[in-house]
């Protein structure tokens, strides 16, 4: 096989960057293949705080377990970094402009650069809502494949909703148990369960936030339009948990399921290595040693991920409801996400609050016995993995289909919420006793999460799927280069 150089760019969240991460190391273990990682200033300083010039590029040599990998940012005119959920929908709505213009013309850049410095890249993988890099490498005939970071289930429901069923969704979007078949291969899905850009028509960030996906979708067209060959996917997810779906709604896509990409399932001092590269600084509390002091499956850990705004409401229902359980807590709570009087969560009832921690490390840990998660799809790829039990409390984006997903593999329950995504202090400890009582119901639950881990493990070892599916991709691309 020629030296391949495959470049995989990422938009700058810690969402998309640790799938991102997950796959260029494997792709360079795998082959030894160059491997650039290309991600948003604002996220590589994050990364590497202590550069000599802030947007230097980095080789890292050792600690992906190949052949290494180079960083090399590109600047998409939001240096400091964009909050969607700080701003209102005008500001969304520049800034996704601001993304695609600015974005696409530093990314054209790193490839012409790269090129010129003999080392021009042989694949192009554009993570979701990178849309822009799929344009400059087919301007440049470089061959290109999307990288979804979602569960297929989530890709077929964008594809025929913008192929199709828009009108109908739009519709009926204040009708929360109106179902509709959205793709083949999916039971027919009730509103609530469709993303929540499908359904949150009143807030215009939304709107503009969509944008990015709409126009990666489309990439999968011009592509579809310019080959006779069906536009390559790679999926973060594993074939056995979505069968049906992978099986029937994309005939016109060659899709490759390549999960779980979890930067730690591995362990180890190279996991440990990537992990510290996070874009927020890891709490120095000793939360592992607090773990090791506890019994097998006590632990109760809660994380809304890297995005996600907790309310100060929903803050003290959790804090009410974690309390009522009397079981031991690990939560974080991010500092760009803490109020006022925060530093009072966890005061003297047996919990721990960190401001951020090696998340597959925690759900790793014999001790943790449940995930209370909003949902997010790299949490809850990497919980399923792990084998720990989920209490779903989905907020916005693919979540609520993502809860969908670990209420139907039966790994976890989802939490009743009023209108404003709030889940009460009662029903959360009704949640969690769901998952860790013991009862019949809850034992079900753990033998579900269980078998799936064991099934996910299988996929990524030697010969099991994810593993033959990223062979069927390298072949794919050694014949297309
Ligand atoms: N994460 C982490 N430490 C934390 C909280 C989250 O390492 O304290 C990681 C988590 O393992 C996951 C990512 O951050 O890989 C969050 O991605 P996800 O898709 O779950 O949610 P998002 O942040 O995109 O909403």
């Amino acid at each position: 096989m020629a030296r391949q150089h495959f470049l995989v760019v990422a938009y700058p969240g810690q969402g998309h960057i640790n799938p991102a991460r997950a796959l260029a190391a494997r792709l360079a273990r795998a082959t030894g293949a160059h491997v650039t990682l290309s991600a948003a200033v604002s996220a590589h300083r994050r990364m590497f705080p202590s550069l000599a010039a802030p947007d230097e590029e980095v080789h890292d040599a050792g600690a992906d377990g190949g052949g290494g990998i180079s960083y090399v940012p590109y600047s998409d005119g939001y240096d400091e970094g964009f909050r969607l959920f700080a701003g209102d929908g005008e500001a969304a709505w520049r800034h996704a402009e601001t993304f695609g213009r600015v974005g696409r013309e530093a990314f054209a850049g790193v490839v012409d650069r790269l090129a010129a410095r003999g080392r021009p890249a042989t694949c192009v993988v554009y993570a979701f809502l990178m849309w822009w890099a799929a344009d400059v490498a087919r301007e440049r005939g470089i061959p290109r494949v999307l990288y979804w970071i979602q569960p297929a289930t989530m890709l077929a429901v964008y594809y025929h909703y913008l192929h199709g069923l828009e009108d109908l969704v739009t519709e009926h979007a204040g009708e929360p148990e109106f179902t509709v078949a959205m793709a083949p291969g999916l039971p027919p899905m009730a509103i609530r369960d469709l993303p929540s850009f499908f359904t949150d028509l009143g807030d215009t960030r939304l709107a503009a936030a969509f944008h990015g996906v709409r126009t990666t979708i489309e990439q999968l067209d011009i592509d579809r339009r310019s080959s006779s060959k069906p536009p390559m996917v790679l999926v973060n997810t594993v074939e056995e948990l979505e069968l049906d779906v992978l099986a029937a709604s994309f005939p016109d896509l060659d899709i490759l399921p390549i999960g779980p990409a979890a930067t730690s399932l591995d362990g180890g001092a190279a996991a440990a290595a990537r992990a510290s590269r996070d874009l927020y600084k890891h709490d120095e509390k000793g939360y592992m040693e607090w773990l090791d002091a506890k019994p097998a499956g006590s632990v109760v850990y809660v994380s809304f991920g890297s995005m996600s705004v907790v309310s100060r409401r929903q803050k003290e229902e959790l804090r009410r409801g974690l309390a009522a359980t009397a079981r031991p807590y690990l939560w974080v709570v991010r500092s760009d996400d803490r109020d006022d009087g925060d530093g009072d969560l966890h005061a003297g009832d047996g919990g721990m609050v960190v401001e951020w921690c090696d998340q597959v490390r925690v759900l790793s840990h014999g001790a943790v016995g449940c995930f209370v998660t909003h949902c997010g799809w790299n949490s809850t790829l990497e919980a399923v993995a792990c084998g720990a039990p989920m209490v779903a409390v989905p907020q916005w984006s693919d979540q609520d289909t993502n809860a969908r997903l670990v209420a139907g593999w039966g790994v976890g329950v989802r939490a009743a919420t009023g209108a404003d995504r709030v889940v009460e202090a009662g029903e959360l400890a009704r949640c969690v006793e769901t998952v860790m009582a013991d009862t019949e119901a809850a034992a079900a639950v753990r033998r579900s999460s269980a078998a799936w881990k064991a099934k996910v493990r299988e996929a990524v070892a030697e010969g099991g799927s994810s593993d033959r599916n990223l062979k069927a991709f390298l072949d794919r691309i050694a014949n297309v280069a």
